[in-house]
């Protein structure tokens, strides 16, 4: 191994920032090339409790740098209405900061920030060669691709997402004051008929809000028309917002079983944040999932693991993103006693405090999809108590 050359890190999002300062911090040299430094990656920026419980320091910078949501509006397809209150706030990061402040952090602990696009990644006798668009090609004992969902190098195995495996979204950004919502509300909408949902994110100036549905479903446009539609109705003006679409990934359960996130030949090699394919595929949460294989990554290679990073990731992410693939279906397509999922979901979240401590717990990432089928049979006859009790009284 060539223990004098540097890890190439491609991609500087958070994936990337948090392998690329682990990796420093633990006194390995890496370089981050990143494309884009400073641009607002279309997100909708919600950070969850569970994000921050493992990356405290994003936490600190509740709120001055991001907006604590503390409630969140549900509406089922059929037009019902619940609100959530969350115990947890989600943080709303403008993503521009938070990719600034995860590769502040990094350059801190001694990372290289390479403020251009890696042009190819070659593997050679000596390691990964990655080419620059000027001067000397990089020569790397092993690299990690953080590119995004739309990163496709060729790398010892196949991309972990095909056809099928993908959300399309589009979204604006737009003055906080032009939204209805209280600002420290979240507002998500379902739709009859789309496996997705439309929501609101408010940060602190602005707010992102968008809209989800499979790919090679409805066009893009007909999606940003169904968005248009829905901020009409809710009043908002929304012509003029900077408009954004970009790619989800959305992973099935087969395809995260047969995924490979890294390995040690030919060179140590690893795919880290949406590049592997890591998001939720009910939700579409993916900083999480980001961050904490961009530190997972760091974990293992700092012990010069290579394999170990694969393992790890299965281990802690894939088993929790397999249980929301198998649910995923079912939870937009699904029936529960007689109704769609979605409508008995958002009625129980109306009707039943103690069903909707079990949504705020889903929202903190305290609740998992793993073990959530126990719990929902658990509390089934009292949270039909409590729907029975308040719908006589309503
Ligand atoms: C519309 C939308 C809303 C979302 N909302 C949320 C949300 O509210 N909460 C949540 O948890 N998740 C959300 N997600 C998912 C979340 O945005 C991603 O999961 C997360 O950004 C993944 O981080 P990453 O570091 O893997 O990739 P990215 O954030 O995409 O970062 C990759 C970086 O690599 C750079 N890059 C790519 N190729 C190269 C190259 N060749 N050379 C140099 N640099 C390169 C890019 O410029 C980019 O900065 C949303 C996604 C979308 C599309």
């Amino acid at each position: 191994m060539h223990g004098d050359l540097p890890i190439a890190v491609i991609g500087g999002g958070p994936a990337g920032a948090v392998a690329a300062y682990g990796l420093a911090a633990a006194g390995l040299p890496a370089v981050v090339f990143e494309a884009r430094p400073g641009w607002e990656k279309p997100c909708g920026g919600g950070l969850t409790d569970k994000a921050l419980r493992h990356f405290p320091e994003l936490a600190a910078h509740l709120p001055a740098e991001a907006n604590p949501a503390r409630e969140c509006e549900l509406v089922s397809p059929a037009g019902r209405r619940a609100l959530l209150p969350l115990d947890r706030p989600v943080a709303i990061f403008p993503r521009r900061r938070l990719n600034a402040l995860l590769l502040e952090r990094a350059a801190a602990a001694g990372a290289e920030i390479a403020a251009e696009r890696a042009r190819a990644l070659i593997p050679g006798a000596r390691g990964w060669r990655i080419e620059r668009r000027a001067g000397a090609p990089l020569q790397a004992r092993a690299v990690v691709v953080a590119g995004g969902a739309r990163a496709a190098w060729p790398l010892p195995a196949p991309p972990p997402l095909t056809a099928g495996d993908w959300m399309a979204t589009a979204g604006y950004y737009l003055p906080l004051e032009r939204l209805p919502w209280p600002r420290q509300r979240m507002a998500i909408r379902f739709l009859p008929g789309l496996a997705g949902y439309l929501w609101s994110f408010p940060r602190r100036d602005h707010a992102s809000v968008g809209v989800c549905g499979p790919l090679g479903g409805e066009p893009t446009a007909a999606l940003r028309r169904r968005l248009e539609h829905w901020l009409e109705q809710a009043g908002v003006a929304w012509r003029g917002g900077d408009f954004y679409a970009h790619l989800l990934p959305a992973p099935t359960r087969g395809r995260l079983r047969a995924a490979r996130f890294g390995g040690a030949a030919p060179h140590p090699w690893a795919r880290a944040g949406d590049a592997a394919g890591l998001v939720d595929p009910i939700t579409g949460e993916g900083l999480y999932y980001a961050l904490r294989s961009g530190a997972l990554l760091a974990e293992a290679w700092a012990q010069e693991d290579w394999d170990g990073y694969h393992a790890r990731v299965q281990r802690e992410l894939v088993s929790e993103l397999e249980a929301g693939a198998a649910l995923a279906h079912r939870f937009y397509h699904g029936r529960f006693l007689g109704a769609a999922v979605l409508e008995r979901m958002t009625q129980f979240a109306q009707r039943s405090a103690r069903f909707r401590r079990l949504l705020a717990d889903l929202f903190a990432g305290a609740q998992g999809y793993a073990d959530l089928g126990p719990r929902l049979w658990r509390q089934l006859l009292p949270t039909l108590g409590e729907v029975a009790l308040a719908g006589g009284r309503s």
